[in-house]
């Protein structure tokens, strides 16, 4: 059973990227000013991988080859600030191969995965310790942005109140974060003002080095965080708004094969043109999907702490 609908799938996604899908429109936005920002000294972006998945460009944005092989990460963003340490999502943890049972069939069967060391010990080997995090942000609750929890018990979970209502709700997509418990959830909200074109924002630090909008679409509390550094580099980490830099760069859609992973199709593909609009009033600004193993590895990494002494 599993084979010929594997096949099915594929040659589906073959004959997909055969087409020429055109990216969606995504017209400049005059009226987008670039927000103002004080990182403080100190303050730092780092990748934490935590495993790979493999993939291809034709199941990952519309209009990708087949033959384009893609490595997916999963694993946290860390920001080190002088007034707390975040977490973006957590990653695989040590129990990914049960993990992922939970996640979509599809995905399942067509992805191959490795692991790698958990958030927490990465954390640890760079002598941070996993009980002085501020939080884990979640981008979105989905089972391969929550795996890593249970590696760090006690540590609050910050969604926002949207998401925490889709993870105690019956989708399944959210059941392993339902698996893992909700005790250490925090739902937040947008106190701030109007940032980038959101409507609403949450200045974490006050300084603007960290801005949180609400971006639904992939799920019904996903978030996209603005982060800016002292060395002058503005990061936006979209979660899986894009699985792959195409999906805002074109911009383009999951391709149709993979798009059930969507909870609002409509929504996302507005998203993914505001970030597009985005990206064109900010050159430089780093887009940081969730899973592009090719932006991950441009992002500074956590050095190993000095244990000679
Ligand atoms: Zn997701």
């Amino acid at each position: 059973m599993r084979i010929p609908l594997l096949s099915l799938a594929l040659t589906a996604a073959l004959g997909l990227s055969n087409c020429s899908s055109a990216p969606l429109a995504a017209p400049a936005d005059p009226a987008l000013t670039v927000p103002a920002t004080q990182p403080p000294a100190g303050m730092g972006l780092y990748a934490v991988q935590t495993g790979r998945m493999y993939s291809r460009a034709a199941l990952a944005f519309e209009g990708g080859r087949f033959g384009d092989k893609r490595v997916f990460t999963a694993g946290g963003i860390l920001i080190r600030h002088p007034k707390g340490t975040l977490l973006f999502d957590a990653g695989f943890g040590p129990s990914v191969e049960a993990h992922r049972m939970t996640s979509p069939w599809l995905l399942r069967v067509t992805t191959k995965y490795d692991r790698q060391a958990t958030v927490a010990d990465q954390l640890k080997a760079a002598g941070i310790a996993p009980s002085g995090l501020t939080a884990v942000v979640l981008t979105h609750a989905h089972w391969d942005h929550v795996s890593g929890l249970e590696t760090l018990p006690g540590t609050p979970v910050w969604v926002t109140r949207e998401e925490l209502a889709f993870v105690r709700g019956e989708d399944a997509s959210t059941a392993l974060a339902r698996q893992l418990g909700t005790g250490s959830y925090v739902a937040f909200d947008f106190p701030d003002g109007p940032y980038l074109g959101f409507a609403r924002s949450r200045d974490v630090f006050g300084d603007g080095s960290v801005v949180l909008v609400p971006a639904p679409g992939h799920t019904p509390g996903s978030i996209v965080a603005f982060v800016a550094t002292p060395d002058g580099k503005r990061y936006a980490l979209v979660g899986d708004m894009a699985w792959q830099r195409e999906g805002i760069e074109l911009p383009a859609e999951k391709p149709w094969i993979a798009r059930r992973v969507d909870a609002d199709r409509t929504a996302t593909r507005s998203m993914l043109i505001r970030l597009h609009q985005i990206k064109a009033a900010m050159p430089g600004l780093i887009i940081v999907p969730a899973h592009d193993a090719r932006v991950w590895a441009t992002l500074p990494k956590l050095a190993p702490a000095d244990t000679g002494g």
